[in-house]
């Protein structure tokens, strides 16, 4: 307790307490319900999510009374409190060893229902209560948030000759270790009310758990540590415990860290991956030993030194050589691993280290992944799953500008990958494009590299902004991070050029500033406050005087385009003669200005985020998307080529709604990718080859009578022809009104009918089961025998039904089916066939 006393400094209030301690309601239930994913093992009771999701309405008042009466400290049924233990052999071990075997230990559902509804309700307190040095499992928080601080402190150790070498700890199975006894103290310690810690109590003080050793149970035995996998609970408690051990590393004046200004940078925590910046290592070092020691004997928490590495960054090599015998840390040559990125001690390195190496990985996974069955769409959807995370995680972590040659050969290797090394059939262009424009969405990771500094600006422009790496790169440029990407060209880039990382993506951001239209320069957001274009605001306090917040932009002096006046601007406060002087002043500033226009207008898309507050959520996604659809909206080119075959002019929502259609025919991926390709004109007919090779005769292969380009292959042609005529018999059965009977209704969706309630209709999966058989007769003198549609359809029947009944969608199958079931055996419909 003394411990804690010293080093769990921070409480939340007794309105909090009460608040977090009042009886948990139905509505925090039905969210963790449906927040649950389903289809996972089931705890010893054998009950599954599905049986709670299904029964709610039965089981909700019950399990509430349940958890509530748990408050008032009557303990869980110890049956329901058991876990099961399964073990999972690790890959590529040796099986006769322990160690190669991962335990998961399975919970009963109600349970971790349970934990879950606690776990939200104690998340939104946590950022008060854990230092922004912890940014694992802190909502806001994330993983790049330390690496980009800790790439600034090795540069700004390096460059004010601090002497500093960094330290990462593993800790042994951190999270299953922390003693029970020392979990329940912090809580009390934290301000944590009866109710709540009463409730985590009953989680975890008499847990049981019984092993499965080759399909056989072991009697239950009691577990007295620690915090539980596969407990959403867990992982937040992990953290709240480790916040003491953090402060007493941070209260230690034996340790030291990397100063930046006023800041004092000691330690970096992604849960229990923990990163010291050490300086005076002859100190530092045992000084940390001692502290592991101390927090070791009360929690049970080990380090092992083998696993832990030291990089040294700064200290002079004669002295970190002396250092080596005297402590059992692996030492490092030149890098060392931190969530999942090589930190280099060079920082020259870091591009080296880090993105060829993935190339080749992706490389080598593309051609595990190669093989002949994956259809083209499953190869776009290998690059989206397998690729795009992996690129995404380092272009986020690692804020640097990338070579060209890089994305380059990404986008190479991609591209060999999806056209299984021949000749692109669809430009990448047009493959990036968002699915409403006629694309696939394939990821375009140069813009996605754009996006990822975009997010850093948008992170600088935020006010109130508690990042420790945006604090850290605030000291180095010397100006509120606020104002920096809006200053004219000439100051910001001076400013941004003082840290590398600062610059890249200073530099990215003016590069494509005005290319995506994201700003202006002016631009409503140019602060007057530290910008040198208007000299009285390198005093802010002057123009914070009229305006009451930190960072005055233009845009605060303007109303709806119009500029405010004085009174409007001071609203009911006394205005001095200082007043007028600096609003005069700031009136000249704006009329000195060529481009008055911008000043006063609406703020656009990109300039409303940087300017809004708060955690910008999906950031990414969000950017990415902004930049994709600012691309220069060229449409692509087989829009135009459909237009003159089929001799129409389609609008552009005419064209987005068969985008649309193309897309969601159908739930199978095959007559998605047919009706795709056959929109953008990846067949190749005829006339098409006989430009590439003469040899090949451009005339139909069926009829022999005419040219055989696109229109004629799939719809003139006097053989395929009487198929779609039957395929239209068929039609009448399943659609009223009827589309018209021409190529562009039949093959590419353009029809009356309102997105929605086309896509409900049995029509669009007759008529892409139709299609996707053309490809299968090419180059054969018989149109596709309509039995073998029908074979089709009735697969798509059964496929359908068996994916809305798992998804508890039967009532949509019904809805769309019906109509088949009933007709589909009349003798009436047989003999259409
Ligand atoms: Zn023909």
């Amino acid at each position: 307790m003394a411990y804690l006393t010293k080093y769990s400094t921070t409480r939340i209030s007794s309105q909090t307490s009460e608040l977090l301690d009042r009886p948990l309601t139905a509505d925090e239930l039905a969210l963790a319900l449906k927040t649950s994913k389903t289809g996972k093992s089931p705890g010893p009771d054998g009950l599954p999510v599905r049986y709670y999701k299904i029964y709610t309405a039965i089981l909700s008042p019950h399990l509430l009374t349940a958890y509530n009466d748990l408050a008032e400290g009557q303990p869980l049924p110890t049956q329901s409190l058991c876990a099961n233990i399964t073990i999972l052999p690790k890959e590529g071990k040796d099986t006769d060893l322990c160690s190669s075997y991962r335990p998961i230990s399975l919970l009963n559902c109600d349970l971790k229902l349970f934990a879950k509804i606690l776990a939200e309700r104690l998340k939104p307190f946590l950022p008060a209560l854990v230092h922004a040095d912890q940014v694992g499992f802190v909502p806001g928080r994330e993983a790049r948030d330390n690496t980009m601080r800790t790439l600034q402190l090795m540069h700004h150790a390096r460059r004010s000759s601090q002497e500093l070498a960094l330290l990462s700890t593993d800790a042994e199975k951190a999270f299953d270790r922390v003693d029970w006894d020392f979990i329940s103290l912090s809580l009390i310690r934290i301000g944590l009310g009866p109710h709540l810690r009463a409730w985590i109590g009953a989680l975890y003080g008499d847990a049981t758990a019984r092993v499965c050793v080759n399909g056989v149970f072991t009697a239950p035995f009691p577990i007295r540590n620690g915090t539980r996998q596969g407990c959403p609970l867990s992982p937040l408690l992990f953290v709240l415990t480790l916040e003491p051990f953090l402060e007493a590393i941070r209260l230690n004046s034996d340790i030291s860290g990397v100063q930046v200004g006023p800041q004092h940078h000691k330690v970096a925590a992604y849960a229990d991956d923990l990163l010291f910046f050490v300086t005076k290592p002859e100190v530092s070092l045992p000084a940390i030993m001692v502290a592991f020691r101390d927090y070791g004997r009360l929690t049970n928490l080990k380090i092992n030194y083998l696993k832990s590495h030291i990089l040294n960054v700064s200290v002079p090599d004669s002295r970190a050589q002396a250092l080596k015998p005297y402590f059992a840390f692996t030492w490092a040559a030149d890098k060392i691993k931190y969530l999942g990125i090589w930190l280099s001690s060079q920082s020259s390195h870091l591009f080296r280290d880090n993105f060829p190496p993935l190339l080749t990985l992706i490389q080598r996974d593309l051609a595990n992944w190669n093989y002949p069955h994956i259809s083209w769409l499953g190869r776009i959807a290998v690059i989206k799953m397998n690729v795009q995370p992996r690129l995404l995680y380092l272009l986020q972590t690692i804020p640097i500008d990338l070579p060209r040659a890089f994305l380059a050969s990404l986008r190479s290797l991609v591209a060999t990958y999806i056209w299984r090394g021949k000749r692109p059939r669809t430009s990448y262009q047009v493959l990036t494009r968002s699915r409403a424009a006629g694309g696939l969405a394939l990821p375009n990771f140069s813009l996605y590299h754009q996006a990822c500094h975009l997010q850093r600006v948008v992170e600088w422009s935020r006010e109130g902004s508690v990042k420790l790496w945006r604090a850290v790169e605030q000291e180095l440029v010397g100006r509120p991070m606020t104002v920096l990407p809006w200053l004219p060209l000439k100051v910001g880039r001076k400013l941004a050029n003082s840290s590398p990382y600062v610059g890249a993506t200073y530099g990215i951001w003016r590069r494509i500033a005005i290319k995506f239209n994201l700003t202006s320069f002016p631009s409503p957001m140019t602060p007057v406050i530290h910008n040198e274009d208007y000299l009285p605001g390198l005093d802010p306090h002057s123009v914070r005087r009229l305006i009451l917040t930190p960072t005055p932009r233009i845009l605060h002096f303007f109303d709806a385009s119009a500029r405010r006046s004085l009174t409007d601007i001071m609203q009911d406060r006394h205005v001095s003669f200082l007043h007028s002087f600096h609003y005069a002043q700031i009136r000249h500033y704006f009329d000195g200005i060529p481009q008055q226009h911008q000043l006063g207008r609406p703020l656009w898309t990109f300039e409303r985020i940087c300017h809004s507050t708060g955690p910008l959520s999906h950031g990414l996604s969000l950017l990415y998307t902004l930049l994709r659809d600012a691309t220069p909206a060229i449409p692509p080119p087989y829009m135009g080529k459909w237009e003159s075959v089929l001799n129409i002019t389609l609008s552009d929502d005419q064209w987005s709604k068969i985008c649309e259609l193309t897309h969601h025919c159908s739930t199978s991926s095959k007559l998605q990718e047919t009706a795709y390709k056959v929109l953008s004109f990846w067949y190749r007919t005829p006339d098409i080859i006989n430009r590439y090779d003469p040899q090949v005769p451009a005339l139909c292969w069926r009829c022999n009578d005419a040219l055989g380009d696109m229109l004629h292959i799939w719809w003139e042609c006097q053989i395929i022809r009487p198929f779609w005529a039957r395929i239209y018999d068929i039609l009448k059965e399943f659609i009223d009104p009827l589309p018209e009977f021409s190529p562009a209704a039949l093959l590419l969706h353009h029809n009356n009918y309102s997105i929605a309630s086309y896509k409900r209709t049995l029509a669009i999966r007759v008529l892409n089961t139709a299609k996707a058989l053309i490809p299968l007769f090419w180059r054969q003198l018989t149109p596709p025998p309509l039995t073998l549609w029908f074979t089709r359809m009735e697969e798509l029947h059964s496929i359908e039904h068996l994916i809305f009944k798992a998804s508890d969608r039967l009532p949509l199958y019904s809805e769309k089916w019906s109509n088949w079931v009933l007709r589909s055996s009349t003798t009436s419909f047989r003999a259409l066939l």
